[in-house]
Parts: C-alpha cells; structure tokens; sequence
C-alpha cells in the first residue's frame, strides 16, 4: 500500500481546506473527522479526483501515513485537543510528529511539549491565520517547539504558506509555546484593527454623514494607499454596497450591533497585564465587543441617557481625510503595543522571537495582512532594534505629521457623543508614551500615604516614607 505523506485530523472548516491545500501541493493526504458525516461529505464533495484517502478509525488513519508521521490536528482549542493526542499517542511511534495547529493556549502547548517530547514523540504548537481562503490558498503559519522537529515539516509548510515578495508566510516563531503565543497577539493586534476600522465606520458615517455608497468609495480608495491597503480595509470596502435581497437595503444596516468573541483577543490582554506591558487599544477592542454585547440595555438607556449629537459641520472631504489620518496613527500604536508585547514575552518565556520576521510573516495569507507590515519588518530589522515601534523614524515621522487631525478627530468625538475607545486609547497610549512626566508622583504619594508603600525621590536615591499627616 502506498502511504500518504501528511494526515489531518479535523474536517470543519479550517482543517478541510488546509488539508486539500497540502494535497494541492503535491503532498498525498489522510484525514479522519470524529463524526463520520463530516468525512463522507468532504470525500464526496471536495476530495474526487485527488490524492486523499479517507480513514474511519485511528488505527486506519495512522497506518495510512509514512513515517515519521506527520499529523496536524485541526479541531476546537482546549479539550478535544488533548483527547484527540491522548487517543493518538498509543497508535504512534517515536519520532511521529503531531502539529496542533487550533488556537490553543500557549501554557497548553507549553504542556503538551512536556509531555510528549521526553516520550519520543515531536510535537509542533502552530498558529494557523487566514480563515476559510486562506486555509485553501495560503495562510500565515506560525509555528513553535523543536526546532529539528520543524526541520522535517519546513518543505511542506513553504509551499503551503502565502507566498510574498520576501519569501512564504512562515517562519520557525520559537520553542514551545512560542507559535500559539504569536498567534494569540495576531488576533489581539487583529481585534484592535477591527475596532479602529469600525470607530472610522461610525464617525464618517455619523459625523460626516455618508452613506453606504460613498462609505464604499472611501474604504476603496484608502485601500489603494500605502498606509492603509489591508485585507481588513479591502473586505471592509466590499460589505458596504452589499444589499439585502430580502429588504433592498445595505445587509450591514441590519445586522445587530452586538460583537462575539472566542477569547483569544482577552487571552492577549490578560497576558499582557500578567508580564506588564500595557495594551491599552486591545483593552478597548476587547471592551468594546464587551459594551456591544448589552444590547438591550442600551436600548433602554438610549432612552433616558441623553448627550450631543449632530453632524461634523466642517468640510466633508477634510474631515474623510482626518479620520483616515486619526485610522493611520492610531493602527501604528495599535501595533507598537503588539510588538512590544512579543518583544516583553520572547525575554520572559524565552522565545527568542524576531520581530522583524514576524511582521514579514504577516504580510500575507492571515487577516492582519497589510502593506504597512513591510515598514513594521523594516522597522525592527536594524540594529539595533527600536524599543517601542513609535521610535522607528518612518513612523515617528507619520505620527508627528498627523497628530494634529487625529487630535481634531477624537475632540469632534467627543463633541458629538461618537464613542472612538480605541482611537482615543491610541492618541493616550502616544501621549503617555511621548511624556518624560507623568502624574504617578502623585500616586505614589497617596500609595505612602495609605499604605507606606514607599516613592523614590528625583533629587537623591533610595526608598523614602512620610508621615503624611499634615502639620498643623
Ligand atoms: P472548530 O469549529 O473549532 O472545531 C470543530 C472540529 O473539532 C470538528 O472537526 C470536530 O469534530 C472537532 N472536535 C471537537 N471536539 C472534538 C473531540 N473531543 N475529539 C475530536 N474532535 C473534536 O473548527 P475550525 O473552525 O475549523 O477551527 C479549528 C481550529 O482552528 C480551532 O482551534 C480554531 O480556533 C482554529 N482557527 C479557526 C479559524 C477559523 O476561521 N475558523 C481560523 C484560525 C484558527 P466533529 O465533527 O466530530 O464534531
């Protein structure tokens, strides 16, 4: 019997179009679903005329792989991972090599390492980013663990990647859990693009008061521009002229204005508060999905709570050119706090992470693709590297040019009753940043004086306390 060279298992969606994306790649495949439906509808709608043989149990599955086996499991993060490797683990022989390629928890991967390495076993935590089409035809791949584990999956995963002017969408991120970790910032950074593109959405649309056609022109043309040409602003453009066959009327109108998530953007923070690095744009995604989520509440409230409302009363055009200005920088500090974040974890959990790959990583198949990942790559490949991606003189630059409109956009916001959380955790977060004085002296005092937790002084070393009781 011949033996198929890779096996996936999983056939939602994610794991059907990877799996026929290898298979197109000159690789034979095996596949296994846990429910059998999911595996007959894929042989018979997507598999006729290619190299895939179908597998019923584990044990077929298993024996229908060269070895060492290489076996990418495609199924829901958490539990069904660990069942899945645990019904695996006794069909396999050393040097098998399993990729959990889900969004899994990056301590989970951590774990699973330690447990099936020392057995002989390889294993390979990777991010996979892209969606549906970019499964098919191209994704980002970011995957961690063994290096020399990786080394035997390189020359599959090169050809399966997204393919840019730098070379394939994948790199070797780093061991253990190093793939799942740069995935899960991915979608932090992706979540605070999402909310900085849906802030632009509300104010041109409520402030400046275009409808969904030219909302459509301006997504359009700020895709044809260096700083902005993204999928995010592609697909964005795209949903606008969309009409409802049912009502005539564009489809985003109706959907309801409620955001679900599946954790990886909180995930991204809560990691962030763990190792101390401030993410304030992701803060507000995540929160804003959050806020969406009370829907009938603020129904009700709408009724009662009453604030500013009304047009931008300025030049329309301008104003279109501010808000992509106030977009711009806001996503260049959007993504200061996400590199900063992969620069603070690759120390603590020795990842040993480049930054520069990873932009270059990014600049196609995932969702976060984007042109601008080519300065962000250039902007982290010198040395030495930059410590926070605003001090990079590119985007210095930009920032110091349009500050002045991205200001002008958030104090219209706030005039009109236009909530911008994210904008406006950027513009803070630039601020913060950009200040030698902040005005946590006084904090610290008031830690003294409740608490004696101590300050230092700027005029001499040491810790200090004061009896802060006035005297009178
Ligand atoms: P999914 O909806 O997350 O998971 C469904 C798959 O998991 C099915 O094949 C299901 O098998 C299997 N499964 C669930 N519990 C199982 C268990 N206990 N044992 C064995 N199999 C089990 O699928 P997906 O959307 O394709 O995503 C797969 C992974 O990729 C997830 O970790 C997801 O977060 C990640 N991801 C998804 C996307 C996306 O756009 N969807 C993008 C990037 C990454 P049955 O058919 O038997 O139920």
């Amino acid at each position: 019997m011949t033996l198929q060279s890779f096996g996936v298992i999983g056939l939602a969606v994610m794991g059907e179009n990877i799996a026929l994306n290898v298979e197109r790649n000159g690789f034979p495949i095996a596949v296994y679903n846990r429910s059998r439906d999911k595996t007959d509808k894929f042989m018979a709608e997507r598999a006729p005329g290619r190299n895939v043989k179908a597998a019923f149990t584990l044990e077929e599955f298993v024996a229908a792989l060269e070895r060492p086996r290489k076996i990418l499991v495609m199924v829901q993060a958490g539990k069904p991972v660990d069942a899945v490797i645990s019904q695996l683990r006794p069909l396999l022989d050393e040097g098998d090599i399993i990729i959990d390629g889900g969004n899994s928890w990056f301590e989970d991967t951590e774990r699973r390492t330690k447990e099936l390495e020392p057995a002989g076993f390889r294993f390979i935590g990777m991010g996979v980013s892209g969606g549906e089409e970019g499964a098919l035809n191209g994704p980002s791949l970011m995957p961690g663990g063994t290096e020399s584990s990786y080394e035997y999956l390189s020359p599959i995963f090169n050809k399966i990647a997204a393919q840019v002017d730098d070379g394939p969408c994948v790199t070797y991120c780093g061991p253990g859990g190093a793939g799942h970790y740069v995935k899960m910032v991915h979608n932090g950074i992706e979540y605070g693009d999402m909310q900085l593109i849906a802030e632009a959405y509300d104010l041109l649309k409520n402030a400046g008061g275009l409808d969904h056609n030219q909302l459509h022109e301006v997504f359009t043309e700020w895709n044809t521009t260096d700083e902005l040409n993204s999928f995010l602003i592609e697909i964005t453009s795209k949903i606008f002229p969309y009409i409802d066959p049912d009502t005539n009327l564009p489809l985003v109108d109706l959907i309801v204005d409620a955001a679900g998530q599946k954790g990886t953007g909180r995930w991204t923070v809560q990691t962030a508060m763990d190792l101390g690095v401030a993410v304030p744009t992701m803060i507000a995604a995540v929160n804003a999905r959050i806020m969406s989520s009370f829907k009938k509440e603020r129904v009700e409230a709408s009724k009662i709570l009453t604030g500013p409302s009304g047009k931008y009363e300025g030049d329309t055009k301008a104003f279109i050119n501010m808000v992509r200005d106030a977009l711009y920088c806001s996503k260049i500090c959007s993504y200061a706090q996400g590199m900063a974040l992969l620069a603070t974890a690759s120390k603590a959990y020795n990842f040993n992470l480049n930054l520069g790959e990873l932009a270059r990583i990014w600049k196609g198949g995932c969702i976060i693709r984007a042109g601008f990942l080519n300065k962000i790559k250039n902007a982290f490949n010198v040395s030495p590297a930059p410590a926070n991606l605003l001090l990079a003189p590119e985007f210095r630059q930009t920032i110091l040019d349009r500050q002045t409109a991205w200001r002008e956009v958030l104090v219209t916001s706030a005039k009109l009753g236009i909530p911008v959380p994210a904008f406006s955790a950027s513009l803070d977060y630039f601020d913060s940043y950009r200040r030698d004085r902040l005005p946590q002296n006084l904090t610290q005092a008031q830690r003294d004086y409740f608490g004696a937790h101590t300050y230092e002084r700027l005029d001499k070393p040491g810790a200090f306390h004061t009896e802060w009781t006035p005297i009178s």
